[in-house]
């Protein structure tokens, strides 16, 4: 993935986000306070106004101002989870011209990982995190994009279905304790948009 990509990509992530603003909203206003497609929208809407600007920099630049305009620009907990996760993909990139799939991958779990550190959640906490390990260890098992993303797509799918059978102990939805049974996560949700338009955009 190169540069000319790498601004494809966002501006597509902008647009699924802007697509599911409402449908990521009414899965927080079922456990948590019905805002997540309003931040994230609000957010990505950001980055898209930015684009333009990013026409000189570097692709790891890029990534590391589209976290840095996350977390300013997003009120709720998603704002720095996901603006730090695209800040450390940023690092990792650095000026790479053409970004290859094993550094993809490195800076998807190094991002993910940061996340965790953050966030203070496992597997099994009904977070964003239940989509997102499943798919990092679904293109762990592949050795390119095309034949990674499908399958991590399908693992992120699979991981949204799992948050609706889980009760949630981190995040506002915590506070709903077993209300939030039978309801999927937003955070969840919104990563698997978020993938899905890395593996439209690599087609
Ligand atoms: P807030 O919860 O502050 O209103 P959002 O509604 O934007 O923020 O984001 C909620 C999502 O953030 C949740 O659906 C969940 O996926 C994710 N989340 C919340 N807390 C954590 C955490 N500690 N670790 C990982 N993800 C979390
Ligand atoms: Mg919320």
């Amino acid at each position: 993935m190169n540069k000319e990509n790498l601004l494809l990509l966002l501006e597509t992530m902008a647009n699924k986000i802007e697509d599911n603003k409402q449908f990521l909203t009414v899965l927080d206003a079922e456990i948590g306070d019905a805002d997540h497609g309003i931040n994230m929208a609000r957010g990505f809407s950001a980055v898209k106004e930015k684009l333009p600007s990013y026409a000189d920099l570097s692709t790891g630049s890029i990534l590391s101002d589209v976290g840095k305009t996350l977390i300013k620009v997003i009120a709720g907990s998603s704002g720095p989870l996901y603006g730090s996760a695209f800040k450390v993909a940023g690092k990792i990139i650095g000026d790479s011209e053409e970004i290859s799939y094993e550094q993809f991958v490195s800076s998807l779990e190094k991002g993910i990982e940061k996340i965790q550190f953050l966030g203070q959640a496992v597997e099994n906490e009904k977070t964003m995190l239940d989509a997102m390990l499943p798919s990092l260890r679904a293109l762990k098992e592949r050795d390119n994009a095309r034949d990674g993303l499908a399958f991590a797509v399908e693992e992120a799918e699979k991981g949204v279905e799992h948050t609706k059978e889980i009760v949630a102990t981190k995040g506002r939805a915590s506070y709903v304790g077993e209300r939030s049974l039978g309801h999927q996560d937003p955070g969840a949700t919104s990563y698997l948009i978020l993938l899905t338009a890395i593996k439209e955009t690599i087609e």
